[in-house]
């Protein structure tokens, strides 16, 4: 048996190790927030925003923004119904109702004709999430926001580098959230952050964030009101900390391996790949291929084809509305039809050429492509 491929990991080099062991040596009493404020500061100024607040998780981050706007019982939110189910939980928890419309056939994210169409007079907000790293249109979902005054909310956890004509992902909407999830393209491990430039939102999900305690609040074990307890600890922090110092290398890896995956597979016929449009900048965190109709090539076939090889593939995301928890969408073609036929790439920062090879090479044995590596 060849030697398993990974699908993603993380990269972890001696200053993730230096700072960890600083913060679990050090990083306690009266230090006990240095590395987590460091974060915050940190990556709000790579991402060009005015402020962050780093969570245990970005479904922790999402679930905070949107009861801090005011989210509740009987809203409707629209999102695309191609996502993974963090974009989703936070909406039923806090009693509000999801509603799931179609993507765009090429970029896979919420197609803003379909959201137009989607707005009723309970919708309050829009969850842009941008998939693979792949940009959602944000002028068209900027002007239906400020046109139907709904709240626009940026899931940037797969696209942490992207770029959209000149704005960072995350950076462009009410609020951004990402993860630091260990498969992510900057890890704490487990992990998130939220990001806004409204003043008054960023008080409300600190204050969320801390079990209702308000910033500046003297009274001990004084909560104001009901909130959650979301917060990142020191030790993830500083690794947080290592990681963003190198971002910009991490992100050029992952467009290195997706430039890589582009190159080997330019004579393959009717594939289709993670797009960059003019003016924006794909930071490549999961290079995905979706075969056409024609190919006749299946998930099924594809995932055991990886299976064989020893590769860790994954399954293009389900339709979120196909999930028991919700009902079937089926008018949503591009969402229940593309995952029928794509599959995720391995694409960890440390893969080798010949690893790339060996992904491409299943991909031309299981349909007999003329292409050679
Ligand atoms: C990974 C991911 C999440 C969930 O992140 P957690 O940190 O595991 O909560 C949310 N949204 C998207 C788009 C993701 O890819």
């Amino acid at each position: 048996m060849s030697t398993p491929i990974a699908y993603t990991k993380p990269s972890i080099t001696k200053l993730e190790i230096l700072y960890v062991t600083d913060a679990v040596t050090n990083g306690w009493g009266a230090r006990c927030y240095e590395y987590i404020e460091r974060l915050e500061q940190q990556f709000a100024a790579y991402l060009g925003v005015n402020h962050a607040i780093a969570t245990s998780s970005c479904t922790g981050a999402l679930h905070l923004g949107l009861a801090a706007a005011g989210i509740g019982p009987g809203d409707e939110v629209i999102l695309a119904d191609t996502n993974w189910i963090a974009s989703v939980a936070p909406v039923v928890h806090l009693g509000a109702i999801p509603v799931f419309v179609d993507i765009l056939p090429d970029s896979w994210c919420v197609d803003p004709a379909a959201v137009a169409k989607a707005i009723t007079s309970k919708t309050k907000a829009i969850i842009a999430v941008h998939l693979y790293g792949n940009l959602c249109q944000m002028d068209a979902l900027k002007t239906l926001a400020e046109q139907h005054g709904l709240l626009l909310v940026e899931d940037a956890a797969e696209a942490l580098g992207s770029e959209f004509h000149g704005a960072k992902a995350g950076s462009m909407a009410d609020f951004g959230v990402f993860s630091f999830h260990g498969t992510k393209t900057m890890t704490t491990g487990e992990g998130g952050i939220f990001v806004t430039n409204n003043a008054n939102l960023y008080e409300k999900v600190l204050t969320l964030s801390n079990h209702g305690r308000k910033r500046g609040q003297s009274k001990q074990f004084w909560p104001d009101e009901l909130g959650f307890k979301y917060k990142m600890s020191n030790i993830q922090a500083a690794l947080g900390c290592a990681q963003l110092e190198r971002i910009d290398d991490l992100v050029s890896a992952k467009r290195a391996i997706f430039a890589r995956y582009k190159e080997l597979l330019k004579d393959f016929p009717d594939l289709q790949m993670n797009p960059e449009p003019a003016g924006t900048i794909n930071s490549a965190w999961m290079p995905t291929v979706v075969f056409s109709e024609e190919s006749g090539i299946t998930r099924q076939q594809l995932l055991e084809a990886f299976q064989q090889a020893n590769i860790d593939a994954r399954v293009f995301f389900w339709p979120l509305s196909s999930l028991p928890s919700f009902t079937q969408q089926l008018s949503n073609i591009y969402a229940y039809g593309i995952c029928n036929r794509a599959i995720n790439l391995p694409s960890f920062i440390d893969m080798t050429d010949e690893q790339q090879k060996r992904v491409c090479q299943v991909l031309i044995n299981i349909t007999c492509a003329e292409v050679s590596l």
